[in-house]
């Protein structure tokens, strides 16, 4: 299904160890590696001197020592975060407590749903429900720090909070987890939504810039055309899930394995969450129906 997609699994960033990737942006990894995180969270400093660093990452004692080892001797002046997935924020508070560095990021943690009565809140472990930005950023506002200025933009979908942030005056723009080289990104109800993840990806498209570098993997070069990559791949997710229900009224398992063929069973409730966001966004479209809210239990038949 994903062989559309012109992946780079490639990564040669040694966990603990900052290397500059473009000119005054270095990139350093955490060990976190997993099924979901691939080779770990990868922070950004931006800058040199006066710094800012993009996604401090999980609370890792190891991954916070490096991280302030490689700015020792420089000021941290701006810490922002795309999302409070618990990988990227939880690192914050003492990033801050360490460096007196001013927080900015969309805001707290919250659904892009409310709950379904019954429904519970699938997530909530891989959440950081503690994080809040000293400074909430609004989608095309820019912060300007020493030699470097960054524009938050609004990138709902992975989360209800993503925010990507481009770097004024270069072709870098640093995506999170909403775009990223190894792999798609996780949009799972109900702190994710499809249809805000679509217009997010159209959005992104648009832009000027042609390098992301993202929350885990490698760079994604000649951006904008990966992106046109990925609204195709879920524009092909989507058809194959209508053509799935137009042989009959199906539950979620159903479709997933109609679906998703050769799946990593590791990633088999990602794959489930994934079909509820397109389900939810062709029930909202009218063209599915079920009973009551969609849910991860619920039967879909074509309206
Ligand atoms: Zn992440």
């Amino acid at each position: 299904m994903s062989d559309d997609i012109p992946f780079d699994k490639t990564f040669d960033l040694v966990a603990g160890q900052a290397r500059e990737i473009a000119p005054g942006v270095r990139a350093i990894a955490a060990g976190n590696s997993g099924p979901f995180t691939f080779r770990g969270t990868v922070s950004y400093i931006v800058g040199r001197g006066k710094v800012a660093i993009v996604d401090p990452g999980p609370d890792d004692d190891a991954h916070i020592g490096a991280l302030l080892g490689a700015v020792s001797g420089e000021t941290v002046t701006h810490v922002f975060v795309t999302h409070t997935h618990r990988d990227h924020s939880p690192a914050v508070p003492k990033v801050k407590a360490a460096t007196g560095a001013k927080v900015f990021a969309e805001g707290p943690h919250r659904r892009a749903r409310p709950l379904h009565t019954g429904e519970t809140g699938l997530l909530d472990a891989s959440a950081d429900f503690d994080f809040r930005p000293d400074v909430a950023l609004a989608d095309g506002e820019t912060v300007g720090g020493d030699g470097w200025a960054l524009e938050a933009v609004a990138t709902p979908g992975h989360t209800a909070n993503h925010m990507a942030y481009a770097l004024r005056g270069t072709d870098i723009l640093f995506s999170g987890d909403h775009v990223m080289a190894w792999s798609t990104t996780i949009v799972a109800p109900p702190d994710g939504a499809m249809a805000d993840y679509m217009a997010s990806l159209a959005k992104l498209a648009q832009r000027k810039e042609t390098l992301f570098l993202p929350g885990h993997g490698a760079p994604v070069r000649r951006a904008p055309a990966f992106v046109r990559h990925l609204i195709r791949h879920r524009q092909g997710r989507e058809a194959s899930i209508l053509h799935r229900l137009a042989k009959g009224a199906a539950d979620i398992p159903t479709i997933v394995k109609a679906v998703y063929i050769g799946l990593d069973p590791r990633l088999a409730g990602a794959a489930a969450l994934s079909s509820l966001a397109h389900l939810e966004d062709l029930v909202a479209r009218g063209i599915v129906a079920t009973d009551g809210p969609p849910s991860i239990g619920g039967f879909y038949r074509l309206t």
